[in-house]
């Protein structure tokens, strides 16, 4: 999968590539940008780019043939058309193989957590997660259950990265999350005042501010941003092919730009969340009899995965209620329900603003009593009463 398979952010992506080409890739590179934004697939990408063993830049042309490093036989590797000549990766090497065996970081989390379980108490305790599918190539991610970056981790990396690497060009360091431990970030910043020749660190997050001033003075910051709505519908549509056009315009709106929380997002679950949200609000609205607003919230039952199903309803009540209140200011083209546009535009007709305010109090209501453990039909129920009509 070389780079052209990376989706949008083409320029941000284009500047990564020239510094590589030129041998002046910082040291730590921070890599921002909202969840599903593609970062952990581009550090991935920049760390075989870094150790392909073909290195293929994306046309090595005939002039260029004998010039060393870049030569490579694109012709026989790739049906990509050619459109430059960065620094690229040929997807089929020894390296660029083990590497790519990273790529699914839910899978490989689970199994090192799954390890770990097994271990024995004592060794459980010192036990640190981490991700390596190559020896060179090490993924520090937040470790279960605080789900923050441990200092013990940290050191990890400080015993490795002053070593040269074995099978490697340039030994990489992901850390997918700027969740540290206040001890962890002090050792992280040891590093990076001292980082070696031959080692990059990528340094993943949403959200820049959270790492250390002192961190982010010694890195270079690129940014992912978000894909416009038609970007994300045309990629969709050649990814998602069985999705309808209405439901790829959905998606694209619900997933705010990142490209990979459409290409996971569950459709089938947001629809069934949504028709009991509908059905919560109609009966609020007083547009719908009870039996129907009991049936859904019957279905709501304590428990784990009830809470997940109970969260996964609010925040679609949350999204119709903010769609209702673009519609009444008359911002409707950032309405994301769009598939049933005229449903949501007859709740904001019958619906005011003071309504939808309420609403909306109500909710957090019904947030507070779940971290309470309310019995949680009980306060769904009362959440859609208290904002009839007269209540
Ligand atoms: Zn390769």
């Amino acid at each position: 999968m070389p780079f052209s398979d990376f989706i949008g952010n083409a320029e941000t992506v284009r500047r990564l590539r020239e510094m590589l080409a030129r041998g002046h890739f910082p040291h730590a590179a921070i890599l921002s940008g909202a969840r599903g934004a593609g970062k952990y697939t581009l550090a991935l990408m920049l760390a075989r780019a870094m150790n392909c063993l073909k290195r293929p830049t994306a046309h090595a042309t005939k002039d260029e043939e004998g010039m060393g490093s870049f030569v490579f036989d694109i012709a026989a590797a790739a049906d990509e058309p050619l459109t430059d000549a960065l620094p690229d990766f040929c997807g089929h090497c020894s390296n660029c193989t083990r590497i790519a065996l990273a790529g699914d970081l839910e899978a490989r989390l689970a199994e090192a957590v799954e390890a770990r379980d097994n271990l024995r108490e004592t060794d459980k305790k010192e036990t640190r997660i981490f991700v390596q599918t190559h020896p060179d190539i090490l993924v520090i991610p937040p470790d279960p259950p605080q789900m923050m970056i441990k200092v013990d981790q940290v050191r990890h990396v400080i015993h490795s990265i002053y070593y040269r690497p074995a099978e490697a060009r340039e030994s990489v360091y992901i850390f997918t999350s700027s969740a540290f431990m206040k001890e962890a970030a002090n050792s992280l910043l040891k590093v990076l005042e001292e980082p070696p020749e031959f080692a990059t660190i990528f340094l993943l997050t949403e959200n820049p501010g959270e790492l250390l001033p002192t961190i982010r003075s010694r890195a270079m910051i690129f940014t992912l941003g978000a894909l416009a709505v038609a970007e994300m519908e045309s990629q969709l549509a050649k990814l998602r092919p069985n999705w309808n056009p209405r439901q790829r315009s959905l998606v694209a709106r619900l997933s705010e730009g990142a490209i990979g929380r459409a290409l996971s997002f569950d459709l089938e679950g947001y629809i069934a969340a949504r028709a009991h949200a509908l059905a919560v609000l109609k009966s609020a609205l007083g547009a719908a009899d009870h039996s129907e607003l009991f049936k859904v919230t019957e279905s709501y039952r304590p428990g784990a995965e009830g809470r997940e199903k109970i969260e996964s309803l609010l925040r679609t009540i949350y999204l119709l209620l903010e769609d209702v209140m673009f519609l009444q200011s008359g911002a409707g083209q950032l309405v994301r329900n769009t598939d049933i546009q005229a449903e949501v535009k007859k709740m904001s007709e019958s619906a005011d603003f003071a309504w939808v305010q309420r609403a909306a109090q109500g909710l957090g209501e019904v947030e507070r009593g779940l971290r309470r453990n309310l019995l949680r039909s009980l306060s769904l129920d009362a959440f859609a009463a208290a904002l009839e009509p007269g209540a």
